[in-house]
């Protein structure tokens, strides 16, 4: 066979690997071989050089299930990257997490394929908010939440993720009255409350939000509980406290999939990031989900097409972290691990 006639049979293989994972369905005829095109050579490139590519769930199913080596929330990625063979790592998620990635493997190289990959709860607070907070509440345990950049986690005592963050604050309670919990306020106050805890007297919170989560409005549930009879509503902890009093389950992505995959509801709404939806809708075909979501613009300006042109030209988007600020936030992270296990 000649060359022509073996890129064909590998594009046609390509097209029926991702018709097997149901990526068929969210594309026009016409656009899946396009997406076979890319994701055949994006794999070539992978295996190349050596890479591996972590996929956060709020990522198009296309990429998570086309190109994705390591998949799943902030803590299950941290976690699995700290195991891989492979020399550098393609982040396919947000910056902060490309810096978790590179603070916890340092030897190797990280990359973000986009230069717009941030977050909302990231840039809401600054390593100078850190120290001033410490200043103003001397010897209280400053617990961050992971998505904030390496130069805040290095002022933190302990990092965690909306998979871990309550059982770590159940922990942290047990030596000490009070906490500081930053940056996520609406996160923070869910968690006090879960906790028996008030926000002001038992942790201090700080201002940031997450844009995509912030806005949902809890009087829509009772619509769709009134539309979809048995309807179970699951939403992220990083809603507002309203948002979460009208649900049944809250939780991070990791718990919310868990949720679903144990249970046997007559629906399903998940509010958070569409991303979450759509993988859950290729996961559990059968299941009924209706989707009150939103897009996160910057887990979106992640592509096929940007994933290809880093593994062409990959040194503008490596992720650096100065050593001095890694080895200290590496020691929050840890702790992190400690205390989830
Ligand atoms: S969904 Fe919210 S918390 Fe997650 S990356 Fe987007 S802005 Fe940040």
């Amino acid at each position: 066979m000649d060359a022509a006639g073996l890129m064909t049979g590998a594009l046609n293989e390509e097209i029926k690997r991702l018709t097997g994972l149901g990526l068929h369905r969210r594309c026009v005829e016409e656009d899946l071989p396009r997406v076979a095109a890319l994701t055949l050579e994006i794999n070539r490139l992978k295996r190349e050089r050596n890479a591996v590519i972590c996929a956060h769930v709020y990522q198009t199913p296309e990429i998570i299930l086309g190109v994705g080596d390591l998949t799943g929330d902030s803590y299950k990625l941290a976690d699995d990257c700290r195991r891989t063979a492979a020399d550098s790592i393609i982040f396919c998620g947000v910056h902060f997490m490309a810096e978790t990635a590179k603070i916890l493997n340092p030897s190797k190289k990280v990359y973000v394929p986009s230069a717009n990959a941030g977050c909302s709860l990231s840039e809401a607070i600054t390593a100078a908010d850190v120290r001033k907070l410490k200043a103003e509440h001397p010897g209280l345990p400053v617990v961050t939440y992971i998505n904030t950049s390496a130069e805040v986690k290095a002022e933190s005592d302990c990092i965690v993720t909306s998979a871990n963050a309550e059982k770590i604050l159940r922990r942290m309670y047990e030596a000490h009255d009070k906490v500081i919990f930053i940056p996520d306020r609406f996160m923070g106050a869910n968690l006090a409350r879960a906790l028996g805890k008030t926000p002001g007297r038992d942790i201090i919170l700080w201002t940031g939000t997450c844009i995509v989560h912030e806005k949902f409005d809890p009087e829509l549930i009772k619509v769709y509980r009134r539309r979809y009879p048995g309807l179970v509503a699951l939403a992220h902890a990083e809603c507002p406290t309203e948002l979460i009093n009208a649900v049944d389950y809250m939780g991070g992505t990791g718990d919310m999939m868990r949720y679903v995959e144990n249970t046997d509801a007559a629906a399903y709404l998940l509010v958070t990031e569409c991303g979450f939806g759509e993988l859950a809708r290729l996961k559990f075909p059968k299941k009924n989900f209706i989707a009150m979501c939103r897009l996160c613009p910057y887990m979106k300006s992640i592509t096929l097409a940007s994933v290809l042109a880093l593994l062409k030209d990959p040194a503008p988007k490596e992720v650096t972290v100065p050593a001095a600020v890694a080895a200290r936030a590496k020691t929050a992270i840890e702790k992190m691990f400690e205390l989830a296990a």
